[in-house]
């Protein structure tokens, strides 16, 4: 049914932001300051701060980061608690409690403890976060060692997303990573040990020639280390990071077809299943009730976000933001169109299939094609049948996950509104 997989929700996010033309018409600033000089919209809520800054650079990796070296992180750290309190003066955000915190990178523990002991004060200082605020933070192994971790959970940290990728050594040479393999499994036992909140881990699978034996290893090591939920992606080579050029010189050989990607995918989440874990969104398993993940509900709900730091992106009363650097932002006007197809990308992703539920953002009159849709992929085995009669993606579904939530929104956005580079499966 798909020639071509689309392996990650920003793919999906891409495909929608084609058909429905370009998400970013500028706004001028003022147009967001207006609203946040008026009282906030009850909408859930959270604050996302980027520390671009990382002391190296992974082989795979073309997110918006940059080596550390010659970065003055005193000021850094400066410049975003101004930003807090900047933005804590306005009754939009001062009126209307949060319930996340998410630290993204880059690798925001390149921060020291005083530095980031500052920042997370003058989150509680200039903005009101609720009492049991999830407050995550992105980290590598190496920028965490247990006693830290056990620090940052005193100064409020709830929960830490630790980039592990695999436990192979082999894969950690090929991707990049910091320790050998047995070193990656005895410090994150260490960490576990020492931090009692959630811990996620990611995982990569699908790296050049990576076998099975090693991807069951990851897996079965994550499930053993006690850690609370895992995501786990398909390599995706980026245009130009160090892995793209590597293969592109003949230096790495890399032949990856849909069976090889399969077959890994559906290992780790059976494995992951067996041992306790289901699903959380398309590409993260969880323990059950360890790992709530407040913050891309948030997200996928078109919720709050408020974006600090350079490359932060966020969403503040429909207006998407980025931020670039200290008094530098760009605005875009809110789209309702995109916003109204991006909330039933973003239901997709927990892997639910529910009719009535999908209809609720674009009117009864689309309920009757969803369910042929539906019906459709139930036909295929991307979908089961629950006991209670819901419909749930299979192995198969997750596996093809994003493709299927393209293809239900080519199915509900009128054909009047996808351009040609639209959506395609
Ligand atoms: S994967 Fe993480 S640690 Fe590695 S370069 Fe990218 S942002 Fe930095």
């Amino acid at each position: 049914m798909f020639s071509e997989r689309y392996r990650s929700h920003h793919d999906a996010e891409h495909r929608l932001g084609a058909a429905l033309g370009s998400r970013s018409a500028p706004a001028p600033w003022e147009e967001v300051e207006k609203k946040l000089k008026a009282p906030p919209e009850g909408k859930p809520r959270g604050v996302y701060i980027h520390v671009p800054h990382c002391d190296r650079i992974c082989t795979f990796c073309n997110l918006n980061r940059r080596d550390r070296k010659n970065a003055d992180l005193d000021a850094y750290t400066g410049y975003i608690i101004e930003e807090i309190k900047t933005f804590g003066a306005y009754p939009y955000i001062r009126d209307q409690p949060f319930e996340v915190v998410y630290f993204g990178g880059g690798t925001p523990t390149v921060l020291n403890l005083k530095q980031l002991g500052r920042i997370l004060r003058a989150l509680r200082d200039h903005l009101p976060l609720k009492p049991d605020c999830e407050i995550t933070l992105e980290s590598t192994q190496h920028n965490l060692p247990p006693a830290r971790a056990a620090a940052l959970g005193s100064e409020g940290v709830t929960r830490f997303s630790i980039g592990i990728q695999t436990f192979s050594d082999r894969g950690r040479k090929i991707l990049g990573r910091t320790y050998g393999g047995k070193r990656a499994v005895d410090e994150l036992a260490a960490l576990r040990a020492a931090f009692s909140g959630v811990l996620g881990i990611d995982l990569i699978y699908s790296y050049p020639e990576q076998t099975l034996e090693e991807a069951a290893f990851d897996a079965e090591t994550c499930a053993a280390l006690g850690v609370d939920s895992a995501s786990f992606y398909s390599l995706m080579i980026q245009g130009s990071s160090a892995l793209a050029q590597s293969i592109e010189a003949g230096e790495l050989t890399f032949h990856r077809d849909i069976d090889f990607d399969r077959e890994r995918h559906h290992l780790i989440y059976r494995a992951l299943r067996n041992a306790g874990f289901s699903l959380l969104e398309l590409s993260k398993l969880a323990r059950p009730n360890r790992d709530a993940y407040r913050y891309i509900h948030i997200r996928y709900e078109n919720g709050d976000l408020l974006p600090l730091g350079s490359g932060a992106g966020g969403n503040l009363a429909g207006f998407p933001i980025f931020s670039m650097a200290p008094g530098r932002r760009f605005v875009s006007a809110p789209n309702p169109e995109y916003e109204k197809y991006y909330r039933i990308l973003g239901l997709l992703q927990f892997g639910r299939y529910d009719a009535a539920e999908i209809a609720r953002y674009l009117g009864a009159g689309a309920e009757a094609r969803i369910r042929e849709k539906i019906a459709e992929y139930l036909d295929r085995g991307f979908l089961e049948t629950g006991e209670d009669g819901s419909c749930r993606l299979s192995s198969e579904g997750i596996f093809w996950g994003n493709n299927i939530a393209v293809d239900m929104l080519q199915a509900v956005i009128p054909a009047r509104m996808v351009e040609t580079v639209g959506l395609r499966s």
